[in-house]
């Protein structure tokens, strides 16, 4: 190994998502605290419970979490058929070292196939009708699939994300009478130093693109990197309205 290409893997450590994000918050445990016993509560209370995990840092944070307490909350995973590589190699991590089941569920290939024949590879720039079709498609039927059947899903949403979740609650039954579902949102009071404090604190595995400056990872054509002072979800649907940010996964009323 040469001296530069020691100093060059130095600089990328420096670098890397840990590096530049970890910071507990003063109540950090308490937080943590706080998370374990609403997880606790989800298995006792709300069971059948499921995680959902797109596999960004809060996620991986709360499957951890999950795997620690021995908690019977299986995972799942929407493949959209859209991912980055380095998210299907993260999936596959998982899924060989989870004890908690990882479930993936995929969009019908017929419906993919006919929505990219009709409207094209690239149909999300085009309107904001096409991309929410596309996420219709790709990622809300394979949701309503994953979650029949259960009285509860865990989500990693935090207040700080956006304004669109800046009152994002613990426990959100905004659905329950519709859906007959409660979502559990127990990072809502994380903050983003307080993700990477326990990524880092825990050595969890996590997807690389986080060091790329990806903070928020989707499907691959609907995610780019953020440059600095740009809000934590500017990378997602980047050319849209900062309102219509969500994939419908999340949407509020
Ligand atoms: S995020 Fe983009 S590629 Fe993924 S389902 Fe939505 S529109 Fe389609």
């Amino acid at each position: 190994m040469t001296a530069s290409s020691i100093s060059a893997g130095n600089a990328a450590k420096a670098l890397n998502a840990i590096a530049l994000n970890a910071k507990a918050s003063a109540d950090f445990k308490d937080k943590v605290t706080e998370t374990l016993a609403l997880l606790k509560q989800a298995v006792s209370e709300f069971s059948p419970v499921t995680q959902a995990s797109s596999l960004g840092a809060e996620d991986v944070v709360i499957t951890h979490l999950i795997n620690q307490n021995a908690l019977n909350i299986p995972v799942f995973v929407l493949e959209t058929g859209a991912l980055h590589r380095e998210t299907l190699a993260l999936l596959e991590r998982t899924q060989a070292h989870s004890v908690a089941p990882v479930k993936v569920y995929r969009p019908s290939t017929e419906k993919v196939i006919a929505f990219v024949r009709t409207h094209g590879q690239d149909a999300m720039y085009e309107s904001l009708e096409l991309r929410k079709a596309c996420c219709r498609v790709r990622k809300l039927e394979p949701l309503a699939e994953a979650l029949k059947g259960q009285r509860a899903w865990v989500t990693g949403l935090r207040r700080e994300q956006s304004n669109n979740r800046a009152e994002v609650p613990l426990i959100d039954r905004a659905d329950e009478a519709t859906k007959g579902q409660i979502k559990l949102n127990p990072l809502a009071n994380w903050t983003w130093g307080d993700v990477w404090h326990y990524i880092d604190l825990h050595k969890v595995d996590y997807n690389p693109l986080h060091d790329q400056f990806f903070p928020s990872i989707g499907c691959a054509p609907c995610t780019r990197a953020i440059s600095l002072g740009e809000e934590f979800r500017a990378g997602r649907w980047w050319w849209e309205d900062e309102a219509a940010k969500e994939c419908g996964l999340h949407a509020k009323k």
